[in-house]
This record gives C-alpha cells, sequence and structure tokens, in this order.
C-alpha cells in the first residue's frame, strides 16, 4: 500500500496538535490539515488557554485526570526549553478563591498541578469577600502563539495546510484513507451533532503588566488571567447563544467583577474585546467510525466536544485520537495485503 493518507478537518488547538501527534505516531502518513479558518480566527485565539480542568460530566474522572496529566506533562518539557518563549507556553503561580468552602476541598487534579495547597490566612486577606481559597502553580499557553508553533512545527515535518470548507466528510472519501473531525463547535453542522452546544465566552485582553499572579472565582465566572504580554479578563457562559458580537454591557460588567477581585486593573489600558463559542457536549467525541456509501468506505475519527477544557486536555486526547488513527491504518494495510493474496 502507498503512504496512507490522513486529512484532518479543523486548524483549533485540537486540530493541529492532532496532526502533530499522527505525525509523531505514524511517521509513514501523509497528514493534510483542511480548515476553514486558521490561527487568529478559531476559538482557540480568544481561550486564555489556561492548564485549569472542567469536569465534563459525560467523562469518566480517570480518563479526564489521564488527559489532564498528558497535558499537563508535555507542555511541562516545552515550559522548560529554549522552545518556551516562542511556543508561549509558561509557568503561572496564583489563586483559586471561594465565598464559601467548596464541596470538594480537593479536585481530582491537584495532584497533577504544582505546589497545590489551602490558602493561608494572610494570602486571604487579599480577598475579603471570600473565606476560603486554594494556591498552586499551573501552566498557561498564550494564543495565538502556541497555534503558530503547532503549525511552524508541522510544516516542518511536511504536513500540508489547505483553507477549505468541508461541507460534508464524505467529500474526502476519493483523496484519504482516515479522515479526523477537528471541527470543534463546526461539527454541529459538519456532522449534525445535535448533542454539540456553543457555551458563548466574552473576554477581555487588557495591558495590566504588573498583574503577576492567577485569580479564579471558584464558580469559574470571573477570572484574571495574565499571559506573556496581555492579561485575560473573564469571563461569561452562555449556554445556546451562537452570537460572536461582544455585548457592551457584558464587557462593563466583566470589568467592574474583575476590579472588584483585583483593584488595581482599574489601571488597566487598551481594552480588547473577544468572544469565542465552546464547543460543548456532555463528553469529548473521541471514537471511530465508518462511513459507507454505496460499497466504498471512509475511516473516520472524530475528537471534538471539549467545551470550555481544550487547552486542558488537547495532548491527551490528541494522543488516544493519533492511537486510533493508527488502528485504523493497520487495518487498512492488513485489508491491502489479503487483497494481494
Ligand atoms: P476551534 O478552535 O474552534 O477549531 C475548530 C477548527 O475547525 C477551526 O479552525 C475551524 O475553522 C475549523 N472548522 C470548523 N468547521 C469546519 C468545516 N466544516 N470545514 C473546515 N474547517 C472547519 N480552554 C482551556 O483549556 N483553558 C482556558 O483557559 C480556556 N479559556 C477559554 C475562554 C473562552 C472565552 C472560550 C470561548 C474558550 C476557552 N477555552 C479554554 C476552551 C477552548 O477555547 C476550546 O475548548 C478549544 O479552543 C476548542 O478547540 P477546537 O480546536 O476544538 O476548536
Amino acid at each position: 500500500m502507498a503512504a496512507p493518507k490522513a486529512a484532518v478537518v479543523g486548524a483549533g488547538v485540537i486540530g493541529l496538535s492532532t496532526a502533530l501527534c499522527i505525525v509523531e505516531t505514524c511517521p509513514s502518513c501523509s497528514v493534510t490539515v483542511l480548515s476553514d479558518q486558521f490561527s487568529p480566527n478559531t476559538t482557540s485565539d480568544v481561550a486564555a488557554g489556561m492548564l485549569i480542568p472542567h469536569t465534563c460530566p459525560g467523562t469518566p474522572i480517570h480518563v479526564q485526570k489521564k488527559w489532564f496529566k498528558e497535558t499537563f506533562s508535555y507542555l511541562f518539557g516545552i515550559s522548560n526549553s529554549a522552545e518556551a518563549s516562542e511556543a508561549g507556553i509558561h509557568l503561572i503561580s496564583g489563586w483559586q478563591i471561594f465565598k464559601n468552602t467548596p464541596k470538594e476541598e480537593l479536585p481530582f487534579w491537584s495532584d497533577v498541578v504544582l505546589g497545590f495547597r489551602s490558602m493561608s490566612e494572610a494570602e486571604l486577606q487579599k480577598f475579603p469577600q471570600h473565606q476560603f481559597g486554594q494556591a498552586f502553580t499551573t501552566l498557561k499557553c498564550d494564543c495565538p502563539p502556541y497555534l503558530l508553533w503547532l503549525e511552524k512545527r508541522l510544516k516542518a515535518t511536511g504536513v500540508q495546510m489547505h483553507t477549505r470548507k468541508v461541507a460534508d466528510l464524505w467529500e474526502l472519501h476519493s483523496e484519504y484513507d482516515v479522515v479526523v473531525n477537528c471541527a470543534g463547535i463546526g461539527a454541529h453542522q459538519l456532522v449534525r451533532d445535535e448533542n454539540l452546544f456553543p457555551v458563548r465566552g466574552q473576554v477581555l485582553k487588557v495591558h495590566a503588566p504588573w498583574v503577576k499572579n492567577f485569580i479564579r472565582d471558584g464558580d469559574g465566572s470571573t477570572y484574571i488571567y495574565p499571559g506573556i504580554h496581555r492579561v485575560t479578563l473573564g469571563g461569561t457562559r452562555e449556554k445556546d447563544n451562537w452570537s460572536l458580537s461582544p455585548d457592551p454591557g457584558t464587557t462593563k460588567d466583566i470589568f467592574d467583577r474583575c476590579c472588584s477581585i483585583e483593584p488595581s486593573l482599574w489601571g488597566a489600558q487598551d481594552i480588547k474585546v473577544k468572544v469565542g463559542l465552546r464547543p460543548s457536549r456532555q463528553s469529548v467525541r473521541l471514537q471511530r467510525e465508518v462511513l459507507s456509501q454505496g460499497g466504498a468506505k471512509l475511516l473516520v475519527v472524530h475528537n471534538y466536544g471539549h467545551g470550555a477544557g481544550g487547552f486542558s486536555m488537547h495532548r491527551g486526547t490528541a494522543k488516544e485520537t493519533a492511537h486510533l488513527v493508527g488502528e485504523c491504518i493497520a487495518a487498512l494495510q492488513g485489508s491491502s495485503s489479503r487483497a494481494k493474496l
């Protein structure tokens, strides 16, 4: 059989990292990324890129933890290398604060991040409206630098990238042996997945270089995430809202909420507003599927629906998807050698 051909649909953090894992695990495979948008125009470009998992109700906790751990280890390696600056990956320390002590004092990821502990009374004095908190060090991906770094690595290994809107996965069956669906919220239309819904998020990207620590209100509604150049202030979680237009009332509300927990932000400058649609479902769709029409078949692997945690688990889900692609290729090679006998 000639070199197997794989197409990855989507160029957000999931598509690019999946393409990279396929190249790493199946070097004989020719990989092409097809996407209607590339950075800086994807949902992944809007994200804060913090490694703090959100629990997916339909995915077992041990699986979520595995994906998070693999992602954390991978990015921790980059953060300790000379690539860190170009890849936009850095360690960041800070606080998750609560108005009331949460039911679950130890989240499932507490032993993956570094130095997880309860905040001291002295630290809590910084947040007079909160009575409990957790301090830890985690990682942050600055976007778009991380996406551009992934694209650069893919191009260096010979991966082709084409701007193309795919209306139906079947249209790729005559060109590719395996198709990997990493279309994010686009999968709602592409594969008509009614279980996939948007959770709209509006954030502000501001200039406030004196803010060095992250602060996250425990319910996830208000957060301050410093990046290398700008600080992300959030946010909103609006289920089933498809609007990509910034709402001025929401901008003011986000700014007021963030200033109430970090008053120095009143001095922030150059406020830019961004909106993205989190591709949400009960669980990430990570599975194989065989499409067939009139006796012809197309092997598909889905990897979408990461909701609010695409950055936190991208490497783990990309590795698992690449493994499934490897199984598809082995099956194709097996059937082609049987056909020659
Ligand atoms: P996208 O980035 O949307 O990529 C999908 C790609 O598919 C795009 O390139 C698109 O053009 C392409 N595509 C879609 N349909 C088609 C088609 N038919 N044909 C061709 N191409 C197609 N996660 C975290 O882990 N940490 C955070 O701190 C964090 N903060 C966030 C803050 C906000 C405000 C938002 C909105 C999200 C945040 N997230 C965060 C979630 C994270 O952004 C998503 O989980 C992640 O970006 C999903 O990546 P993706 O590659 O699946 O989707």
